[in-house]
């Protein structure tokens, strides 16, 4: 793999080159809240204050909200209009849980069936990684299999070295997009030697660490265990924040918009910790709040893995830092029981 490098004094040319053939979105902040949003074509400031966004980029996948398509009734028949977003685009910025993270979305939207709405973005969308080098207090993807600087699920991975980005050409995709962008040069070895020094730094400030062997067992272990469950969700208040931030979670709603001969589908974020999330006529699985806590953790953990092969969380950490009861997944998984009886499902 050839690695190459570009002066910071340079990514408003990067981007700008970018930009001309794609949208590109980077980390923005409006009011506190930090989410990947379009570039203005000038502003690079986020290099020095961003840490990662608050809306994961799943938003730019599956956003909060989106029309699914229109219809309008005419004489006796109606006819559909099917929404598509087919720009291209290019996230820059985006950390490596969270890349991750895409790539889990992927096996849900993308291999075990074919959302046309996900796809179309996916598709027309390359994902820039720029590797993290002030983790959170609340990261602990370290114990998620990730690291701080991981590049598998990029396009094209950024490392920050001081005055330079190293950058590393992932996928040919990445590799075609360099090539067209003037102000790159080929990396030295010393920068080579000062990636290396950069990436086990940063990844010793990832001091939060979770046990997560046979974290499967466990979980089937504890699954009827109510007393557990009850007690690991005691001060959770079911707010839902921890699900819509997290940036593997995908759960959706979906409404229709209705006037007398013309109308909307939208689909938007939903979340398991709703109490009426399971809602049906004659009765609701998950009425009581444990049944949700366990709901979310054991789906990470327990049934994405055995369905997908993938813990279906990055350790990002939103879930700890938005929580405004400080419940605490890694505190949960840390707690679980290794063998209970099956008392209650
Ligand atoms: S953010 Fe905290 S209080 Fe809200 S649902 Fe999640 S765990 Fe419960
Ligand atoms: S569960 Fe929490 S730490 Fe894990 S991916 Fe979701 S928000 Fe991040």
């Amino acid at each position: 793999m050839t690695i190459k490098k570009i002066s910071k004094k340079d990514m408003v040319k990067l981007l700008a080159d970018w930009g001309l053939d794609s949208t590109v979105l980077i980390p923005s902040r409006d009011e506190g809240v930090i989410e990947m949003a379009e570039w203005d074509g000038k502003d690079i400031s986020f290099l020095e204050w961003y840490r990662n966004t608050v809306i994961p980029p799943k938003s730019s996948f599956l956003p909060p909200m989106e029309e699914m398509f229109t219809f309008q009734k005419n004489g006796n028949g109606y006819s559909i209009e099917v929404s598509a977003e087919q720009r291209k685009r290019i996230i820059f910025g985006i950390r490596p849980c969270d890349a991750k993270a895409i790539a889990i979305l992927d096996k849900v939207f993308m291999d075990s069936c074919e959302d046309p709405y996900y796809v179309s973005k996916r598709k027309n969308t390359m994902l820039i990684g720029l590797g993290c080098n002030k983790p959170y207090d609340s990261c602990f993807c370290t114990s998620s299999g990730l690291s701080p600087t991981e590049s598998a699920d990029v396009d094209l991975m950024f490392t920050d070295i001081g005055d330079d980005f190293l950058i590393e050409e992932i996928t040919d995709e990445g590799e075609e997009l360099l090539a067209t962008a003037g102000a790159v040069k080929k990396a030295s070895q010393a920068d080579v030697a000062s990636l290396k020094k950069a990436r086990a730094a940063v990844e010793g400030m990832v001091t939060r660490k979770v046990d997560t062997k046979n974290i499967i067992e466990k979980l089937q272990a504890s699954f009827g265990d109510s007393d557990y469950w009850e007690k690991a969700a005691d001060k959770c208040i079911s707010c839902g924040v921890c699900t819509l931030l997290c940036p593997t979670c995908y759960c959706f709603d979906i409404c229709d918009e209705l006037t007398k001969k013309h109308g909307a589908r939208y689909r938007g974020w939903d979340s398991c910790g709703f109490s009426i999330y399971t809602k049906m006529p004659m009765e609701n699985p998950r009425e009581e709040k444990w049944r949700r806590v366990r709901q979310k953790v054991c789906h990470k953990y327990e049934f994405f893995p055995m369905n997908y092969g993938v813990i279906a969380c990055t350790g990002c950490g939103r879930c700890i830092r938005s929580c405004p009861v400080n419940w605490d997944i890694t505190h949960v998984l840390g707690s679980v029981p290794v063998e209970q009886p099956i008392k209650n499902r």
